[in-house]
């Protein structure tokens, strides 16, 4: 039952208060005599997810194991604490450096790592941490308390297992509280622009194909890439509305150019959105474009972040008649037998390999290979990021079926897009 020799512990309520009073009590005593102490904070990650589908005897159950599992950490003085349903405090002193304490850290995710077996179930639990210093940063017993939440909340956002306190990241959180209220207005008064960059088919440099790039400029803040706004979106619940209205903008502007395939990229943060799907079908009908038309891209690190649970939302995708991208494909790490799987219709190839595809040897190879693995699972094979007139002829020479990058055309806006689409674009 304890296949792991955790102790099992009668199901007590544990009087969260009163330790949360021990607490700040033990801090204030540590502080007056000087000693240099870490607190790390602990919260376990979707706690009531436990406690909605496994019940809340077993949720108690799960938060005593993780408990007994702290309580391992512990050397003569440290001290351990639970401070809210399923969160823990731990006092480690003395600690003589942050490095003393990273230890201590590392020590903790390897403990909680392991699955525990509550009455013959195996439970995988993961928790987020933060910890901060004194005298380093803190003056105080609650500012300290405070420094240290405020790093575990910066590592849930961040999906870090933790995160050690340092002023300037208050300032940084500030900056991206900042960013997110400007984006949120700019959605609500339609202020962004998408620009687009043609994917050019190298046979007959035809183009049969955009992506979407979304294009943000504030009037104080001056030009934000897209990279930057999309993380600020993923912080702040704004990924939704943003990607809702790529998606709708990209299908009103490009709908009317018959048989123009049209990108829009996916954050990570979109595929765990129950919504997404029918986000996307009712867009597709809002502005009346065949399914066929629309490619959604997804990085390779999003997608194989977690093959099985995105199988499920690319499947229902892919049965909506849309096709899927693998972005940025070789930056991350793809497992064969997941390529075998996922229902992908184009891979691109990171730019990274592209860009020097003339003078690397090394990178023709690896375009080369890819693409050869891309046609033998029947995909279209896409290279990103070709700059000049001689990567173009290698491309051509590998047998790659799309290109896309500067050399070709840079993002566009609309009304360019309008006028080049007619012409034909520079050939190998
Ligand atoms: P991506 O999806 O891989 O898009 C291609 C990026 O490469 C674009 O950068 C494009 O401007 C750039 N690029 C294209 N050709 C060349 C070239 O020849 N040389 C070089 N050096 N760069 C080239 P951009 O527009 O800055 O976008 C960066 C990333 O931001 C995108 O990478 C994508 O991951 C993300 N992104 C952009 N728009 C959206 C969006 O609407 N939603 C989401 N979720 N992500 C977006
Ligand atoms: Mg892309
Ligand atoms: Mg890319």
């Amino acid at each position: 039952m304890t296949g792991d020799h955790d102790e099992i512990m009668p199901v007590v309520t544990t009087d969260v208060n009163r330790e949360r009073d021990e607490l700040r009590l033990a801090l204030e005593n540590i502080m007056a005599s000087q000693q240099p102490v870490a607190l790390i904070t602990l919260d376990v990650n979707k706690f009531r997810d436990f406690n909605l589908t496994l019940g809340h005897e077993m949720g108690d159950a799960i938060l005593h194991h993780v408990r007994n599992r702290l309580r391992r950490l512990l050397r003569k003085d440290d001290r351990l604490y639970r401070i809210g349903d399923d969160e823990f405090a731990i006092v480690l002193k003395p600690v003589l450096s942050r490095d003393h304490a990273q230890i201590a850290i590392n020590k903790l995710e390897d403990l909680l790592a392991r699955p525990i077996d509550v009455d013959g179930d195996r439970v995988t639990v993961s928790a987020s941490v933060g910890a901060a210093f004194f005298p380093d940063s803190a003056r105080d017993a609650n500012e300290l308390l405070r420094q240290s939440q405020f790093a575990l909340y910066l590592a849930k956002e961040g999906s870090d297992f933790h995160v050690v306190y340092d002023p300037q990241l208050e300032g940084q959180q500030d900056a991206i509280r900042n960013l997110a209220i400007g984006l949120k207005q700019a959605l609500d008064r339609n202020a962004l622009e998408l620009k687009y960059q043609p994917i050019v088919e190298i046979s007959d440099s035809r183009i049969a194909h955009v992506e979407a790039l979304i294009r943000w400029y504030d009037p104080d803040k001056g030009r934000i890439s897209p990279l930057q706004l999309v993380r600020v979106a993923e912080q702040t619940g704004l990924i939704r509305p943003l990607t809702n209205w790529v998606l709708n903008t990209a299908l009103r502007e490009c709908g009317e150019f018959s048989n123009l395939k049209i990108s829009v990229n996916l954050s990570v943060l979109n595929l765990d959105d129950p919504e997404l799907v029918e986000l996307v079908k009712r867009s597709l009908s809002t502005w009346r474009v065949a399914p066929r038309r629309l490619c959604l891209e997804v990085t390779e690190t999003a997608m194989m972040a977690d093959p099985d649970r995105n199988q499920g939302v690319l499947q229902e995708l892919s049965q909506l008649g849309v096709e899927l991208s693998i972005d940025d494909f070789g930056s991350g790490y793809s497992s064969l037998q997941y390529l075998k799987r996922l229902p992908v219709h184009n891979i691109k190839i990171d730019r990274e390999f592209v860009s020097e595809i003339g003078n690397e040897d090394g990178d023709t190879r690896i375009v080369e290979a890819v693409t050869q693995l891309g046609h033998s699972f029947g995909l279209t094979v896409i290279a990103e990021g070709v700059e000049d007139a001689a990567s173009l002829g290698v491309l051509q020479r590998l047998g790659c079926d799309m290109a896309q990058g500067f050399h070709l055309s840079r993002p566009i806006p609309l009304d360019a897009l309008s006028e080049l689409l007619p012409h034909q674009l520079p050939a190998a």
